[in-house]
């Protein structure tokens, strides 16, 4: 990968890395607010549930977040852009879209449909099972 493209990546990592830490402590500041803002139990019972929404939010931000990292890592050590599976170029067409991805087209659809596959299999055992 050209190392003006690399510079792209890079510039569109530290955004989503800024954006996720950005919602990250926001969310951690309303929760502290909205329960002291509630004293009714069934308003603080809608707000538990808003909170393990945001704690569901942010566990995917953080598993985000770590991929980011982890991409901005590849940047640096100059081994970005290939792919975990076979080693070949991943596609800048690819990466500038999905930068955390570590897969090229082709082998992530062959995992999908390793996926959809066992997926098939379970319904048809299932479906078979349950006659
Ligand atoms: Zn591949």
């Amino acid at each position: 990968m050209q190392e003006a493209q690399l510079e792209q990546i890079k510039v569109r990592l530290e955004e989503m890395q800024a954006e996720i830490l950005g919602e990250s402590e926001e969310t951690v500041h309303g929760m502290q607010e909205e329960s002291t803002l509630y004293p009714d139990p069934n308003d603080r019972a809608s707000l538990e549930t808003e909170h393990i929404n945001n704690l569901r939010i942010r566990d995917r931000e953080r598993k985000l977040l770590g991929k980011v990292e982890e991409a901005l890592e590849r940047v640096e050590n100059k081994t970005f852009g290939y792919c975990e599976e076979c080693g070949n170029e991943i596609g800048k067409e690819r990466l500038l879209i999905r930068p955390v991805t570590t897969f090229c087209v082709a082998c992530k659809e062959s995992q999908e449909a390793v996926e959809d596959n066992k997926w098939c299999w379970k319904k048809l055992l299932f479906s078979i099972l349950l006659k």
